[in-house]
């Protein structure tokens, strides 16, 4: 195939968050020798001995198998750096506070931290989704601070990975993208190679472009589903004014393959600690560029999202009989998504604090991300079962799509409640199982027969 033989390689790995967590234990499992580094104590403790700090499923096992090996170390320390081949950083690059731009302060700072131990041709490797340009400055960053100084090399690698299939999308992704730029470049791509080298020997595509397009590529992609998500949440607000089934709709137009039937589902959106910032950050650079007018659609589509959440609140509001005050709502859900701990920017406790701040006492369950949203939100009640959130209820709201829900028995939860209403705010329920067992059934862009 024309790619280098497998070669362990000594790998520091900056950042240990949903994105780094997992790409240090898999470079690990990879053959690699791994340090992986974060500004977080307590993080790193937690790593070290082999408990993820976030669930994602096979991550403890991956982790324990990578400890195993002595391959894979956690640390505080900078100073652990020395000698890496590569170093990848993979630090957050969170909305600013009160602005749509993205924070890149914690590459710089990564990139700072970094410097003063990369020996002469090193290669460092961005992973986070940053605004186009930014590669470009934490070259220049990362000169100026090195020893080696022009000896410094950089890549930008975006990162595509899903939540919950953490593990499987990156040791075997869609596509690698490497940026690369300077002299360096044939040198930097065979590099990154090795450290690919066993997803690359399976056939993976990997395409070789400049720093802007690399970082393009990512926020573009991003855009691009969060589009195709806002799309058919829009056909469920005109399906809601017309009294059409936006379900059916969605399978009907999915049938075309140029459409396809994947990120098709319409319900209460998108969130989490990547699509909402990426496409606001993305305006806000492309603002920045004098580019703005190519990305307002964008500005809908945040819009289109965030509606879904107050429509959901509006339903909660009409199946209570036209107030939430003193009402009892059951939160089915608080990560942003099924298979997830992560619970950044999530719609579903959105949606259980529009609620709770409307007047209802709500109690929110989750299986994996109630200990998180305990200690963000401790204003906000919990239960360990769905049976505890839903004693009581007046209306009961699905609002993250896990498994556990689905396989709930609608006869045996309609002893618990107080009234037997349920709205499905991910479709993903089955109407004619819940309407059979007396509940009132409504989700949105699906008619309410009444
Ligand atoms: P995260 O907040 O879970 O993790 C970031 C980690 O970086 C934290 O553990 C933090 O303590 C650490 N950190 C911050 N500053 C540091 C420093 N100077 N030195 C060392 N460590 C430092 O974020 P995440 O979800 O892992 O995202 C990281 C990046 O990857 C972001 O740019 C994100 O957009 C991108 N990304 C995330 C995903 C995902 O699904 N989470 C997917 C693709 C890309």
């Amino acid at each position: 195939t024309g790619y280098s033989r497998p070669v362990a390689l000594r790998i520091s790995v900056v950042g240990t968050g949903y994105l780094g967590a997992v790409h240090a234990a898999c470079m690990a499992d990879l053959g690699h020798t791994v340090v992986a580094i974060d500004v977080d104590p307590a993080k790193v403790e937690a790593l070290a001995a082999g408990r993820a700090p976030i669930f994602e499923p096979g991550l403890d096992e991956l982790l324990e198998r990578a400890l195993a090996t002595g391959r894979l170390t956690f640390t505080s320390d900078y100073a652990a750096a020395a000698g890496a081949d590569v170093h990848f950083i993979c630090v957050g690059t969170p909305q600013r506070r009160g602005e749509n731009a993205a924070d890149t302060s914690y590459v710089f700072a990564a990139a700072e931290s970094l410097a003063p131990h990369l020996g002469a041709s090193t290669l460092v490797v961005g992973k986070s989704t940053v605004p186009v340009g930014t590669a470009a400055r934490v070259l220049e960053r990362l000169r100026r601070g090195a020893p080696a100084g022009d000896g410094v090399r950089l890549a930008w690698n975006p990162e595509f990975l899903r939540e919950g299939f953490a593990i499987e999308d990156t040791v075997a992704p869609d596509r690698f993208v490497y940026g690369v730029d300077g002299d360096t470049a044939d040198a930097d791509v065979a590099l990154l190679d090795q450290v690919y080298a066993a997803p690359l020997a399976t056939g993976t595509p990997r395409l070789v472009t400049d720093f802007a397009t690399a970082e393009l590529v990512k926020v573009s992609a991003n855009a691009f589903l969060a589009t195709k998500i806002s799309f058919i949440n829009a056909m469920a607000e005109v399906c809601e004014a017309a009294g059409a089934d936006v379900v059916a709709l969605a399978e009907a137009i999915g049938h075309d393959d140029r459409i396809g039937h994947k990120f098709l589902g319409a319900g209460l959106g998108f969130g989490g600690g990547c699509l909402p910032k990426d496409i606001r950050a993305f305006m806000a650079r492309a603002g920045e560029l004098g580019a703005d007018q190519a990305l307002t659609f964008l500005r809908e589509v945040d819009a289109i999202n965030l509606r879904r959440r107050s429509r959901m609140v509006d339903l909660a509001r009409a199946e209570c009989g036209g107030t939430l005050i003193g009402k009892k709502v059951a939160v089915l859900g608080a990560a942003f998504k099924p298979n997830s701990d992560d619970i950044r920017d999530s719609p579903a406790l959105d949606v259980a604090r529009a609620a709770h701040l409307a007047g209802a006492t709500v109690t929110v369950h989750d299986p994996k991300a109630l200990p998180v949203a305990r200690r963000v939100h401790p204003d906000m009640s919990y239960a360990d079962t769905i049976e505890a959130a839903c004693e009581g209820a007046d209306v009961v709201l699905h609002l993250t799509e896990w498994k556990d829900y689905r396989d709930i028995d609608p006869a045996a939860l309609k002893a618990v409640v107080s009234s037997p209403h349920i709205i499905d705010g991910r479709n993903a329920l089955d109407p004619a199982r819940w309407r059979g067992a007396g509940w009132t059934y409504r989700a949105l862009g699906r008619p309410h027969p009444v």
